[in-house]
């Protein structure tokens, strides 16, 4: 049976077969180019959602695409059974980027978590002290396997899941809350450095500072979920390097894979070394072009000064949407190209202008426009970007 790719016909076949999760843009995407997106009809769209916070390096990074390429002609999938240059690289690479020294690659980060917590259990199961809680805070969000959901923070992604894991929710950024939260029976720790899906919330450097020294205190491991803030969006190449914090465990994924399904979970082999041979593993985790594209992303960002372009071309950016000429406009924040826009009114209708105009963003949150540029989007892109959402804003 054949199908006919227009828009029109397209959407009517989506909205029959797919199952109704996603509540979609009227267009159809057909191709991209660094930050330019353009659908079926081919109109062109400045794309500020970065494939959420995916698209690092814009669409189809010519290295990226290079690095594909050749490894889809050398080899696509080993299995685990035995391992490929790529991983090995992948996982050395990561190492020289993070606090961390044991990887194990996943697809995606929800699986990253997955693994975070399952390393968490299992730490304390193999230390003969078994502890199966978590602490985590409302707002957040950390994916959607099971094991994630549990420890997100928003009813409507945890509403009709349960019985989940026993997961203590506290209020973000309270640290009284959170130290009253964590003691000898909490397994882990689960924390956001900017809480993303949930409208771009700063951790403060002291309750990231305190929620460390409690999890010392206790011994109760700390999973700082990287996978929207890392890879250089905020300035630095982690979240966490902010607040001057060693975390036990990261989850990454997202802009490291260059939008390839990259995930990670990143800690430490004395505690990685609970997962021994057939306690935990993944099919197509650290995948020959999966790794390929992620070594190629993180070189480009290194070579390329994009962790600084973050930085500076963030400042820089937040600094023009605090001077945006209207009144809807309560708060801009965040930290480098993560931003979030905080409006008094719904953020829908305005993220909805945006795209009528050419300009592509999405939410966090019913209030709050969220931001996520590509690291290397240029000066005039990121000119074009301010007019469109100051028209889309006085409409
Ligand atoms: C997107 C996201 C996840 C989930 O990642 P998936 O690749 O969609 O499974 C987890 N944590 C944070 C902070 C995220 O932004």
């Amino acid at each position: 049976m054949s199908i006919s790719f227009d828009t029109a016909s397209l959407k009517r076949l989506a909205e029959s077969h797919m199952v109704p999760t996603y509540a979609q843009a009227p267009f159809v995407a057909s191709h991209g180019r660094g930050s330019d997106l353009y659908d079926l009809e081919g109109n062109r769209y400045l794309d500020f959602t970065g494939g959420i916070a995916v698209n690092a390096l814009g669409h189809s990074h010519p290295r990226v695409v290079d690095a594909i390429c050749q490894q889809a002609h050398k080899i696509i999938h080993t299995s685990n059974l035995h391992t490929h240059p790529g991983y090995v690289a992948l996982c050395h690479r990561l190492v020289e980027l993070t606090c961390g020294d044991s990887v194990f690659l996943t697809n995606s980060g929800s699986e990253a978590m997955e693994a975070a917590l399952k390393l968490a259990r299992r730490h304390f199961h193999h230390r003969g002290t078994p502890r199966e809680r978590f602490v985590a805070t409302e707002n957040s969000f950390h994916g959607r396997t099971l094991g994630a959901t549990s420890v997100t923070g928003q009813t409507s992604y945890r509403e009709g899941y349960g019985p989940l894991f026993d997961t203590r929710l506290v209020p973000f950024n309270d640290i009284e809350a959170m130290r009253g939260a964590i003691d000898e029976t909490v397994a882990a720790v689960v924390i956001e450095p900017i809480q993303g899906n949930g409208g771009i919330h700063v951790a403060t450097d002291a309750y990231l500072q305190a929620i460390t020294e409690r999890c010392r205190e206790t011994s109760t491991l700390l999973i700082v979920d990287e996978v929207q803030t890392g890879g250089g969006r905020t300035g630095r190449w982690w979240g966490y390097e902010h607040s001057g914090i060693t975390p036990d465990i990261l989850t990454l994924a997202k802009a490291i894979g260059g939008g390839m399904p990259v995930g990670a979970m990143v800690s430490r082999r004395e505690l990685t070394e609970c997962f021994t041979p057939g306690s935990h593993g993944s099919t197509f985790g650290g995948n020959p072009v999966s790794c390929a594209a992620g070594l190629a992303t993180l070189e480009v960002i290194a070579t390329e000064g994009l962790v600084e372009r973050a930085a500076s071309a963030g400042a820089a950016f937040q600094e023009k949407l605090r001077a945006l000429p209207s009144s809807r406009v309560v708060e801009v924040r965040g930290r480098g190209l993560m931003i979030g826009v905080a409006l008094s009114d719904a953020a829908k209708p305005v993220r909805d202008a945006a795209r009528e105009r050419g300009l592509l963003i999405t939410l966090g949150g019913p209030n709050v426009l969220r931001v996520l540029p590509p690291l290397n989007a240029t000066d005039a892109e990121f000119d074009e970007a301010f007019a469109l959402l100051a028209d889309a804003l006085s409409a």
